[in-house]
């Protein structure tokens, strides 16, 4: 594809936002370059080996409410090779899991019953709040705390964050756990009256293959760097200071 005329566009990050960033820009009008720190794209989203078996690093779902995602995967042609499984919640503890898939499996898990109610109570408010923005300043662990006590906490809050966000749930905010909530609640307003969780055969692996097909069409390229130092506009455009050792240092992107 010739360059001439041609807008030059950075998208700095590989992951599923600097991807979908790509695909709505490149074509006839734009030469886009995705500049990626890690050794592959994908970000949250890439996948991983085990024992020969390629899937998603991170556990991933794709809900009926999840619009954009399903939109990009419409974008992709993948949409209509979703798989829909209903879902089965369970709860770990004490090394044996308890199913807790519905109101009469939580009442049983083995938490104290004055326990499961302020947990309970805890998601119910969280669902009726609309100011969110008012839970960015609250942090995740101190609202649990405040709603669900410290028990619940402890043995129930605590372990699910730290398997979502590993350490990092300490610096996450109460919306983390309204975000999560509203798109749970919206995925159960579609209509049905079972909860489903959809994925595409292959996972993200697939997906990511599928992207980076429809950009090879639209003549985009990749530029692998450590993580960028700094970017700063100047007069023609941007400047990305690339982390790599080798030239080139600086880029001007436009
Ligand atoms: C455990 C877990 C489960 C999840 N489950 C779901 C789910 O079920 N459904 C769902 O929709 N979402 C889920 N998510 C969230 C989803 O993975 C993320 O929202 C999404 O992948 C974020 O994409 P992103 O492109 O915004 O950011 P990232 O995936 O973080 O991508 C950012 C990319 O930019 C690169 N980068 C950053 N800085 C620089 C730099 N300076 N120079 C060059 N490159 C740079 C990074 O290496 C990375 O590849 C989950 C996340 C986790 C961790």
């Amino acid at each position: 594809m010739s360059t001439v005329g041609r807008r030059r566009i950075a998208v700095v990050g590989g992951g599923i936002l600097g991807l979908t960033i790509a695909l709505r820009l490149a074509g006839p009008d734009n030469e886009v370059t995705i500049i990626e720190a890690a050794p592959e794209l994908g970000g949250l989203a890439s996948p991983w080996e085990i024992d020969g078996l390629v899937w998603d690093r991170h556990y991933h779902v794709t809900l009926l409410s999840d619009a954009h995602t399903r939109g990009l995967l419409r974008e992709l042609g993948l949409e209509h090779e979703m798989r829909w499984v209903e879902t089965k919640t369970g709860y770990y503890a004490g090394g044996r899991l308890y199913p807790s898939s519905n109101t009469i499996e939580y009442l049983r898990l083995p938490l104290r019953m004055i326990d499961k109610l302020r947990i309970a109570a805890t998601i119910i408010v969280v669902s009726r709040l609309d100011r969110w923005q008012r839970l960015e300043e609250i942090g995740l662990e101190k609202w649990l705390r405040r709603w669900s006590g410290r028990r619940a906490l402890e043995s129930f809050w605590r372990p699910q964050l730290r398997a979502k966000l590993g350490d990092s749930y300490r610096e996450a905010s109460a919306a983390f756990l309204w975000a999560t909530v509203q798109r749970l609640y919206a995925a159960r307003r579609s209509g049905l009256k079972k909860e489903l969780f959809g994925y595409v055969p292959g996972g993200y692996a697939a997906i990511l293959a599928r992207c980076s097909e429809v950009l090879e069409g639209r003549g985009w390229r990749s530029a692998w760097t450590r993580r960028s130092r700094e970017s700063s506009p100047e007069p023609t455009g941007w400047s990305y200071r690339s982390g790599t050792a080798e030239p080139p240092t600086s880029t001007t992107w436009w």
